[in-house]
């Protein structure tokens, strides 16, 4: 089959390798859908095996397979797999971690903060940017029969994480929230905050993604280039700023903006991965009562119930794909994603 391989500054290639046959306790998966994601990005741009270390896992001796946002359908199905876990044709996402199964986190679902060890397709080990993977069948979380392929990739990483770190911001509906950052991972944010009944200021850099945000639902749109995005809030919000913020960008100065932009007593999310963050303590924190919060992706059970989410709430996910591509378009595919004016772009092998 064929795969593609980051190799490093910008380069990528489609190479060669081995059908994977399913080991004990195993499944191999036909990929139907494989998003791009925006932490894909980061290690398209690094030196090779160096995005895998900014992401603080470990060093990477040779290329893996990319895409960590597989959806597709059950091929074949290793020794020691339940009906129950996994049947050929089964539809499926998969939860795109890997870890020892039996420490406290992994028997939550939370397995990407396991105890003994790290493991990410499409990061640490192949991904979904092929025709086939293979993944331990615990890794997978089956697909509502309502919901495409595409949609189920995007649910396995960026909209999973919108939704997951909406709930840990705990958005209600009756708030404003501002989010940072309209790549795949805000524009699901704006999507699903709507659906929820949010009001939603949408702040971009991009005019392209700003438009897109608008399209999502977003009530007002602000470019930070333009317009001081503190002062815009506020002037949105009675002086006061948004009850909640969220920054999906990973930009310092969004980051703080966003904290800046967050009422009394409000709460601010970190979902944009990467660099750093210098903060006045106590103006900016402690005499507003402000409350952060941290939120890395979400477990096999937030996976499937942003599904069902998404399925019975009929929102059209697929709106964020602004670009669908062949394995063999992939460098043209990550050349324009990596302009970040765009929405996401998917690879359906
Ligand atoms: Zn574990
Ligand atoms: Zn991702």
């Amino acid at each position: 089959m064929k795969g593609v391989v980051f190799l490093g500054e910008r380069k990528l290639a489609l190479q060669e390798f081995k059908d994977p046959t399913p080991g004990p306790g195993e499944v191999v998966l036909e990929i139907k859908a494989s998003g791009m994601c925006g932490s894909d990005l980061k290690l398209y741009r690094a030196p090779l095996g160096g995005g895998v270390k900014d992401l603080a896992v470990k060093d990477l001796s040779a290329p893996v397979i990319a895409g960590h946002e597989p959806c597709g359908v059950v091929a074949a199905v290793g020794p020691y797999v339940s009906e129950a876990q996994a049947r050929v044709g089964m539809r499926t996402m998969v939860h795109h971690y890997g870890g020892c199964g039996v420490c406290k986190h992994c028997r939550s679902g939370w397995s990407q903060l396991c105890l003994k060890r790290f493991v990410a397709y499409g990061i640490t080990e192949h991904g979904a940017h092929a025709q086939y993977l293979k993944v331990p069948a615990a890794t997978l979380v089956p697909l509502p029969d309502e919901l495409s392929f595409e949609v189920g990739a995007a649910i396995s990483c960026g909209t999973g994480t919108a939704y997951a770190a909406l709930k840990r911001i705990g958005l209600s509906g009756r708030e404003t929230v501002a989010i940072f950052g309209q790549g795949p991972v805000g524009l699901s944010a704006t999507q699903l905050a709507k659906a929820i009944g949010a009001r939603v200021i949408a702040l971009d850099v991009s005019e392209e993604r700003l438009a897109l945000a608008k399209g999502f639902g977003a009530d007002v749109t602000i470019d930070p280039k333009k317009d001081d995005p503190v002062q815009a809030i506020k002037e949105l919000t009675h002086g006061e700023g948004a009850e909640l913020t969220m920054d999906c960008s990973g930009n310092p100065d969004a980051r703080l903006a966003a904290i800046r932009g967050t009422q009394t007593w409000g709460t601010m999310g970190f979902v944009g991965e990467g660099d750093k963050l210098t903060v006045d303590v106590s103006t900016d924190l402690m005499r507003r009562q402000l409350t952060l919060v941290a939120s890395w992706t979400f477990s096999t059970v937030g996976q499937a119930e942003c599904a069902r989410f998404v399925a019975d709430r009929r929102i059209a996910v697929e709106k964020v794909f602004t670009h669908r591509y062949r394995l063999d378009q992939a460098e043209e595919a990550y050349k324009l994603f990596d302009t970040q004016s765009t929405g996401k772009g998917v690879l359906l092998p």
